[in-house]
């Protein structure tokens, strides 16, 4: 018998009514580790009415506790982080560094909410109009629902919580099913810090949660990050029911490689951004862009790197794990077959990868392939695995062009020693987050995190002040006070003029 991965609710675990679970696996090994509860209408409800009752009081807290509360949660996670970095691994199949690199940069945002204070001070104009002043105030909006995706199950709902709790929201968080634990052990650790039941809540569950967090009045707002597909359907059903929403989706990101680079410096970058964490990140570089008469020397040097790359338990100090289920690591592995069967080359093959892992695990080792068409579902489609495409053109506008048809816009990269051409690139590219010789782009916390077009559906971009925008609404106070003056008793000194 494995154990069931709760819900956490009003401060404590929960189990709830439904009967209805998920099996959890290890990816390296192929094991049922645990099931995670699915949360139905019933326990969604409740979970929501404890984020709700919650709301008044942790509202009214002053900033000054809520902070203290923050940097708490920044100290015991800090102190911690190797025991999250593990629960990762165990359910994702990340490297351990990876984990511990992907809890780093999520606690960046918990860093930068500790600012609450100063981020949320308003404005105030004095006198203007004659004895009157006018002063601008943010204030929280309420519960929110956050929904993430399996492939950074706590650096994504970081981008958006310590934000949310700092000024003053309560949060419901609807995990990836496929790898729900994190989720859970970030609860417990917001008790250790001190944050009152009821702010912060989990539910565990699949469509039946997330529709129930889209449509519940309760729910004020709702940061989702997931695929193109459900995005486009989180943001058209949760604005339908009158939420603001912010729906990041999934990506197919170009990394441009001019004549004039560092080709040593650019294989680096292609391996590294192409099969980091198995090719499961949003920022991965899928489609590298030969330009002009490199592609030759290019794709022989990232063919040496990648072909030396160890694949295996995450535990087990490789440089690439496993795929997160069986049947993503099949889809994954058919692209590269009908890639190869519409005739592109395979320069590296992971598909027999003899990998130090269990044998059931969901293997697929770095597979680069050359030769790739625009017409090729290999290109069209987002794979999400350590699969690293080549496409040859012969000029840096042919280049341009090709990532501006790109339905996606999340990242993009451009590899060159020509600052005017880098400058170019910057102006001149529809991607939301660019990389100069940098191959992932991802924006430190007091910027904001988001892609263009497909990549992302609503206004506002995760953290960053765009995200303490997200979690507040203006007010304007005009206020004018009857003057001293016009009363009738005067013993001096308090002068008006
Ligand atoms: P996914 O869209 O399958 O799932 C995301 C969340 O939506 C999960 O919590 C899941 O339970 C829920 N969900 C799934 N199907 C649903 C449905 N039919 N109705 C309602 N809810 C549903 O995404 P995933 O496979 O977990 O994650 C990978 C995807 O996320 C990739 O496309 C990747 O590019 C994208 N991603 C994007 C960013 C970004 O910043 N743009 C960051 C990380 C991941």
């Amino acid at each position: 018998m494995t154990h069931t991965i709760a819900h956490w609710s009003d401060g404590k675990p929960f189990l709830g009514t439904s009967a209805r679970t998920a099996p959890v696996t290890n990816p390296a090994t192929g094991e049922i580790t645990s099931q995670v509860a699915l949360a139905d209408l019933a326990d969604a409800r409740a979970v929501i009415g404890a984020a709700q009752s919650a709301f008044p009081a942790w509202r009214d807290t002053s900033l000054t506790r809520r902070t203290q509360i923050v940097f708490r949660f920044r100290e015991v996670l800090n102190e911690r982080k190797g025991e999250l970095a593990r629960i990762i691994t165990a359910e994702h199949g990340k490297v351990l560094s990876d984990a511990l690199g992907e809890v780093s940069r999520g606690q960046e945002v918990v860093e930068f909410a500790c600012g609450m204070p100063h981020l949320l001070k308003g404005g105030m104009t004095e006198n203007a109009s004659t004895k009157v002043d006018v002063a601008s105030v943010r204030q929280p909006l309420g519960p929110v629902g956050i929904i993430s995706p399996f492939n950074f199950p706590a650096m994504v709902p970081m981008w958006f919580f310590p934000i949310a709790i700092a000024a003053g929201n309560t949060v419901v968080l609807k995990p990836s099913e496929k790898d729900p634990s994190a989720a859970l052990w970030m609860a417990e650790l917001w008790t250790e810090a001190g944050l009152p039941p009821g702010v912060f809540n989990v539910l565990q569950g699949d469509k039946t949660a997330v529709d129930e967090l889209l449509e519940n009045p309760t729910i004020k707002a709702v940061s989702f990050v997931g695929s193109t597909p459900i995005a486009q359907y989180v943001y058209a059903t949760a604005t339908a029911h009158g939420k603001r929403v912010q729906a990041l989706g999934g990506a197919k990101n170009h990394m441009v490689v001019l004549p004039d680079a560092d080709l040593d410096l650019a294989a680096d970058a292609a391996v590294n951004a192409g099969f980091g964490s198995a090719g499961e990140r949003c920022m991965a570089i899928s489609a590298l862009v030969a330009v002009g008469d490199i592609a030759d020397e290019l794709v022989d040097k990232i063919a040496e790197r990648a072909a030396s790359l160890k694949t295996g338990d995450g535990t087990k100090n490789c440089d690439m794990g496993p795929l997160v289920t069986k049947a993503h690591r099949d889809r994954v592995a058919s692209y590269v077959d009908a890639g190869e069967a519409a005739g592109a080359t395979i320069v590296v093959d992971g598909r027999q990868v003899a990998a130090d892992g269990g044998p059931d695990g969901f293997w697929l080792g770095p597979t680069l392939i050359d030769d790739v068409t625009t017409d090729m579902s290999i290109y069209t489609d987002e794979i999400f695995g350590p699969v690293l495409s080549v496409v040859r053109v012969d000029t840096y506008d042919e280049a341009l062009a090709l990532i501006n048809a790109n339905p996606y816009g999340n990242g993009t990269a451009i590899f060159t020693n020509d600052g005017g051409a880098a400058r170019r690139f910057q102006n001149e590219v529809e991607v939301g987050m660019v990389g100069i010789n940098v191959p992932i782009p991802v924006p430190m916390a007091y910027y904001s995190f988001g892609g263009w077009k497909n990549s992302l559906f609503g206004d506002t971009h995760a953290h960053g002040t765009e995200g303490v925008h997200f979690f507040t609404r203006g007010k304007v106070v005009t206020s004018r006070w009857l003057d001293p003056s016009h009363g009738g008793i005067e013993l001096g000194f308090p002068q008006n003029v």
